[in-house]
């Protein structure tokens, strides 16, 4: 339950809060915030904050412009590292057109729209991310990785990239996210921080913050966080698997659960993955939204390129967790094509409309796959019945375009906003001659 305005007032005070930065973030996913000071605050949680929104990406065109946010005051919190000097609180918005309707541009009313969709069914839609990401240092200005962090997954390492990764959890807890686990990931400079698993409105709130807290805490040791997909060719890049499963709203009880599968699956949970990988070229330019998603979307690092569900197959693009005996409200299912560089809020929305067309529909599940997928042949593929995800931001609009159902999960405005947003990018890109070619063609042609 959200706390009331005195509540929140009250604490501001007691925290001695100076300015309050309200958030929200456009289709990209970019955090936007306009910064009032704590005088104001009241004023606004009564009346909203006006802005002008064509101005930002995805949002309204200059006609349509006007808009206010109203804070969600359930994510108050203090900045962290802006404590002492100029204490300055954040609160994430809700963005409103001025007839006082939610604005259907922002993604987290999109989201909100397809979690009351669930909530209709009887459900509740938690997920768990796990943001990877690399650091690297600043050399004259230009980005390097760090010198020294030769490690990989789960290594002991005394590094500075190791005391950066406790200063970064200490800061995500400060702002209220409980961390379970920290480690170093599998690429050379890659970590990862896992925090607690929540509903999707929760998560994807956390999932922004925890975006900007890891380059702020970065930057404060001169480094950069990043959260590109794959940077460095020839290496792992970066994903942000997605744990999930539908709750029943009246119990809270997983809707997952079956003791008498084998793999410890509903139908409900069953249906629901079949939903995933029916949409799954579909989302996937809502999932893995930038140019350079699609180099990480390749054979050989982790990263999933098939259409396949597997226990434990680490090549396939939905894996269901082991869980422990007697911890069956752990059963989840694990979607692996997500990157970080996705918008949290429009990825859970059209992930949850995808599972809950397989349910509605009654989709069949395919057999699982449980070799490497990553060794099959185009043969193997094919009588496997096998699909393969979209291997360009291009091909992956085109997919977006086909898809009635993540279509309507976005709505008519994000979906426009954002192919146009992305056909943008795809055709700098297309365009680009790349130093490659040059290497490859401009002696031998
Ligand atoms: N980095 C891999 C990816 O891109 C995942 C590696 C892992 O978590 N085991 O998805
Ligand atoms: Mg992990
Ligand atoms: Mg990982
Ligand atoms: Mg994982």
């Amino acid at each position: 339950p959200a706390p009331s305005a005195d509540e929140v007032l009250a604490r501001a005070e007691e925290e001695r809060v100076e300015f309050v930065s309200l958030q929200f973030t456009d289709i990209m996913g970019i955090v936007k915030n306009v910064v009032i000071p704590v005088e104001v605050f009241p004023h606004v949680i009564e009346e909203g904050q006006w802005f002008d929104g064509s101005s930002i990406e995805g949002f309204a065109r200059i006609a349509e412009s006007d808009m206010y946010l109203m804070p969600d005051l359930s994510t108050f919190a203090v900045i962290p590292w802006e404590r002492g000097t100029g204490t300055t609180a954040r609160v994430i918005c809700w963005v409103y057109n001025p007839n006082g309707d939610l604005f259907p541009g922002d993604p987290r009313v999109v989201l909100l729209r397809q979690l009351e969709r669930a909530a209709k069914l009887g459900f509740v839609y938690n997920t768990g991310p796990e943001l990877e990401f690399f650091l690297f240092r600043r050399e004259n200005g230009r980005i390097a990785p760090l010198p020294h962090d030769q490690g990989s997954y789960f290594d002991l390492t005394t590094d500075l990239a190791a005391s950066v990764r406790k200063d970064m959890i200490r800061a995500l807890e400060a702002f209220g996210i409980k961390v379970e686990a920290g480690h170093h990931e599998v690429a050379v400079g890659q970590h990862e921080i896992d925090f607690e698993y929540a509903d999707a409105l929760t998560t994807a709130d956390n999932a922004i913050t925890f975006k900007y807290t890891l380059k702020a805490v970065a930057q404060q040791h001169d480094l950069h966080a990043t959260f590109m997909p794959k940077p460095i060719q020839g290496i792992n890049g970066s994903g942000m698997h997605t744990h999930q499963s539908l709750a029943w709203l009246e119990s809270g009880a997983n809707a997952f659960v079956d003791t008498s599968d084998p793999y410890g699956l509903s139908e409900l949970a069953k249906r629901f993955i079949a939903g995933q990988l029916y949409h799954a070229r579909g989302m996937c330019a809502v999932l893995a939204p930038l140019v350079n998603s699609y180099k990480r979307l390749v054979p050989g690092y982790e990263a999933p390129v098939y259409i396949s569900w597997a226990r434990q197959n680490r090549s396939a693009l939905i894996r269901v967790p082991a869980v422990r005996a007697g911890r069956l409200q752990a059963t989840r299912i694990e979607l692996r094509c997500p990157d970080p560089s996705a918008n949290p809020y429009l990825a859970y929305a059209v992930m949850l409309a995808a599972g809950l067309d397989g349910i509605e529909r009654e989709l069949p599940l395919p057999e699982p796959i449980e070799e490497n997928v990553y060794h099959f042949t185009e043969e193997d593929l094919r009588r496997r019945n096998v699909g393969v995800l979209p291997s360009t931001l291009g091909e992956a609009i085109a997919e977006l375009e086909r898809d009635e159902v993540v279509r309507e999960a976005l709505g008519e405005h994000v979906f426009e906003r954002l192919v146009e947003a992305q056909k943008r990018d795809w055709d700098a890109f297309r365009q680009y001659v790349t130093p490659w070619e040059l290497d490859r063609y401009l002696e031998i042609y």
